[in-house]
């Protein structure tokens, strides 16, 4: 029969812990702790402490720092959780000298010193520079949509939230009233009561919070200059439109380098839509680099974004700007004949649309300009060159009478009700200045073999940053509230991101 060794766990036993000894050379935290004592200057977070000559001391910076830094490199941005594991994990106790800061020292560290984060920001940007890590041929661009430390359930119009309020103050009147009725019938208040006594108190809290709301902040409105919905909890925050789902939350906007994807420039900004976003990013850039206009970077290096950031303005900016930048219009891949037999998702799941004749089952001859319908018949010329914003259409239309008795409207039609005949546009050309103006130019760039290939790297430099920090680290939310303090939480992710880079690739230096 096996014997096994007797084992007890009602013990104690003193073991002796070096702190120093705990930071293994080769380590993330290693590189964390030297890059941070031996190469930041951590002096802009000074201004935050007026304790010289007066009150206690506080926690230096540089350790608060190594243990922010080191959580989030595991995930975890909760100043709760940060607190325990300097309790209890010994690297974070080693790494935090074992001072033990406790959970609002820690949130506090992080939140209001957002512009000293920045100043850190570009200082690893430089650094991974210096170390050669950044080659400045490429810098992709793109956005992350990350939800925020508030609910979209507290989101609407000013005039949402007032209807909301007149909803909770009338369902608050509502038990009000039965409770009146039931004292006059002298019923005895029953747990049911107690528990709508609680839900009043709670209600009228609701009410005033979205009261104190409206009186005090303004409609909000979106780039386009209409009101956009606002959120009580955060009003900085947007509702954003996401592949997942519509959330309440901030864009996060990174600039990274083609070389080792090292991030060059992040901010984290409180709108959905990136069309308007490239200039900040590109002034951004600038300042990390202390480039002038003339003697800069961007002269030397190409920039690339998807068609989320297309727009005129933005590429009249660029061009003037003397910017080699890429950015895809929407067309870019139907034009592209490597995504010949590619369909886009949205095309795909127009369930609608797909069961509906498209023009390509129209027989049409541009130069006789005649087309007949897949039920035989002729359509009449209703226009030779229709003008439809910058683009140029031959119209043709059917015949009321063609259409009413056709067996194949269903087919046909936009829904079976419909009165209007069919109508097909054929696309002929663009307007004369369009094709004079920057739009045309950045299709023309694009679709040319060299455009074609540097845009191909895109994907592949800026989407790993983001999969990265939100799979693979696993920090899938911003924690704090107001874009000033998202955007240095952002910008701490980005900077762990590139610690990370220097901690891979710069080892040799560290
Ligand atoms: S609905 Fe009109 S256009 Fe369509 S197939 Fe019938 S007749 Fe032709």
């Amino acid at each position: 029969m096996a014997r096994y060794k007797d084992y007890n766990y009602d013990q104690m036993k003193m073991i002796p812990v070096s702190f120093e000894r705990q930071i293994l050379p080769g380590s993330f935290e290693y590189s964390l702790a030297y890059l941070i004592d031996n190469e930041l200057d951590l002096s802009a977070f000074d201004q935050y402490y007026c304790n010289d000559e007066n009150g206690r001391p506080a926690y230096d910076p540089r350790v608060l720092l190594k243990i922010i830094i080191l959580a989030y490199s595991k995930g975890i941005t909760s100043s709760r959780r940060i607190e325990r594991l300097c309790r209890e994990n010994i690297i974070f106790m080693a790494l935090s000298a074992d001072l033990q800061p406790d959970h609002s020292t820690l949130a506090d560290f992080v939140s209001r010193s957002p512009e000293a984060v920045a100043d850190l920001f570009s200082q690893i940007v430089l650094m991974c520079d210096q170390l050669g890590l950044i080659g400045k041929e490429m810098f992709a661009i793109d956005g992350c949509k990350l939800p925020s430390n508030a609910s979209k359930e507290w989101s609407g119009t000013h005039t949402e939230l007032k209807k909301k309020r007149q909803k909770i103050d009338r369902a608050v009147r509502r038990m009000l009233q039965r409770h009146c009725e039931q004292d006059s019938a002298e019923q005895s208040p029953g747990i049911q009561r107690h528990d709508e006594a609680e839900q009043i108190k709670k209600l009228r809290a609701v009410s005033r919070k979205i009261k104190r709301f409206l009186d005090t902040e303004p409609e909000r409105t979106g780039v386009s200059g209409r009101e956009v919905k606002s959120n009580i909890t955060d009003n900085e925050s947007a509702k954003i439109k996401t592949s997942h789902g519509v959330i309440q939350g901030y864009t996060g906007v990174a600039a990274v380098d083609s070389k080792n994807q090292v991030v060059i420039y992040a901010e984290a900004f409180w709108q959905g839509q990136e069309h308007g976003l490239l200039k900040p990013v590109i002034e951004g850039i600038r300042d990390t680099f202390n480039d002038s206009k003339s003697k800069s970077t961007l002269k030397k290096t190409k920039i690339t974004a998807d068609s989320g950031y297309h727009n005129r303005e933005m590429l009249e900016y660029l061009e003037a700007e003397g910017v080699d930048a890429y950015i895809a219009d929407t067309g870019f891949r139907s034009r592209d004949p490597r995504f010949k037999d590619h369909k886009e998702p949205r095309e795909r799941n127009r369930r609608k649309d797909k069961e509906r004749f498209t023009r390509s089952e129209f027989i049409i001859d541009r130069k006789k300009r005649t087309c007949r319908c897949p039920a035989g018949h002729a359509l009449w010329l209703k226009a030779k060159r229709a003008r439809i914003g910058h683009h140029l259409f031959m119209q043709f239309q059917a015949y009321e009478k063609d259409c009413n008795n056709c067996g194949l409207r269903k087919r046909c039609l936009r829904n079976e009700q419909q009165h209007t005949p069919r109508q097909i546009n054929v696309a002929l050309d663009i307007t004369q200045e369009q094709k004079a103006g920057v739009i045309e130019r950045m299709k023309r760039k694009i679709d040319s073999p060299e455009g074609r290939h540097i845009y191909s790297q895109r994907l592949g430099t800026v989407e790993p940053v983001f999969g990265h920090i939100t799979d693979a680290v696993g920090i899938k939310r911003f924690s704090l509230r107001s874009k000033r303090k998202v955007d240095g939480q952002w910008k701490l992710m980005m900077m762990l991101h590139n610690i990370l880079k220097i901690h891979r690739y710069g080892w040799e230096w560290a």
